[in-house]
């Protein structure tokens, strides 16, 4: 994996979400200088503690849908900031969308103008209700228009749109993550998200709810996983469009609320908690992994972390909160 050795300051918006977050605590330890951006929109402003007294580390809260030219010098950017989860980004679709089209823009403008590099992080989302599976980069998707998660998944494409019209017309440096299921400490319990959602529930000794059958697929990456991708991609050559970051080992939502209860039963002695189906929901992938050669011959990285590993990790990260949500 290739990897910068220079110290420089790098700005993260986003940067108090559970990816931000992380990646910010990466790079810090990597000996960077980190200036974070976040509105606080869907995130609760205790994900920085870790870090908020860090001599290296400033903070700006900030809307990315306005322009960042009060920015001082920076070497890279990495643009993690949007509503992530469906509760989240559905809670106010027009701003989802303008954080998509506006907000990118606003970043793609600060590149240009300083002569830096930029690592957007799109979405598995750009393949809709994928026809084909794997999905390699090379699949446009199977994406609804007009409908519930339109705001999200068509942001992230028009996203990715603007990132390409930026770079032919502009000559931007410009790197695109397609990121996939992501899970691991510092992630919202409250947002919805499968994994998160999951470990709260069995740990409280609620119910898990499966919306669906259960047969849908999902592939789940650990966080360090998906940092180090996101880091090797940023210091990497590769700008000729998108990769994908995920893990490819491919899991029915039937198998990761099982694991997750027999994980929680191990880990806290707690009676076995009932797993329940709800009805589906709309426009909800019913397959979901990436392919991932290129980034495994690209960058030379790929992904380490099992998932029964990465449940550990995260179940005694919650565990260690006191169940406490970190989300709004
Ligand atoms: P998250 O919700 O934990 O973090 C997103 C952060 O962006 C939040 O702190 C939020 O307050 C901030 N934000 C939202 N709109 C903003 C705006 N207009 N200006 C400034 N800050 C704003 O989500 P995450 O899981 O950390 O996701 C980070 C990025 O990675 C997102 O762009 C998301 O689309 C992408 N992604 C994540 C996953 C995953 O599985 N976690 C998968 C695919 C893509």
């Amino acid at each position: 994996m290739e990897q910068t050795v220079k110290s420089l300051r790098i700005l993260v918006t986003g940067g108090a979400g559970f990816l931000g977050s992380n990646l910010i605590e990466y790079l810090l330890a990597q000996g960077h200088e980190v200036v974070g951006i976040d509105n606080f929109e869907n995130v609760s402003p205790q994900n920085l503690d870790y870090v908020a007294d860090h001599p290296r580390f400033n903070f700006v809260k900030h809307d990315i849908q306005s322009p960042l030219d009060f920015v001082g010098e920076i070497d890279q950017i990495y643009n993690l900031a949007c509503p992530a989860s469906p509760i989240q980004y559905q809670k106010n679709p027009v701003s989802t969308l303008r954080t998509c089209f506006i907000g990118v823009d606003n970043l793609l403008n600060l590149a240009q103008s300083r002569g830096i590099r930029i690592l957007h992080t799109s979405t598995s989302e750009v393949y809709g209700d994928p026809h084909i599976n794997p999905q390699p980069e090379s699949y446009w998707g199977n994406v609804n228009p007009f409908g519930p998660r339109s705001c999200y998944d068509e942001g992230k494409r028009v996203a990715e749109a603007l990132c390409y019209a930026y770079r032919e017309q502009h000559g931007i440096d410009i790197r695109i993550a397609r990121i996939f299921n992501t899970y691991g400490p510092r992630m919202s319990s409250s947002d919805g998200r499968v994994v998160s959602s999951f470990i709260a529930a069995a740990l409280e000794g609620k119910e898990l709810e499966i919306t669906g059958d259960g047969t849908s697929t999902r592939s789940f990456q650990y966080v360090t996983d998906c940092v180090e991708g996101l880091v090797a991609l940023m210091n990497s050559d590769y700008n000729n469009g998108p990769m994908n970051i995920g893990n490819d080992e491919e899991f029915t939502i039937q198998q990761l609320a099982e694991i997750v209860v027999e994980l929680v039963v191990e880990m806290t002695g707690k009676p076995k908690v009932t797993i329940v189906h709800r009805p589906p929901v709309v426009d909800d992938p019913t397959v979901r992994r990436p392919q991932i050669t290129l980034a495994r011959e690209t960058l030379r990285w790929r992904p380490t972390v099992q998932l029964r590993e990465g449940l550990r990790k995260t179940i005694q990260w919650h565990i260690e909160q006191g169940g406490i949500s970190r989300a709004k």
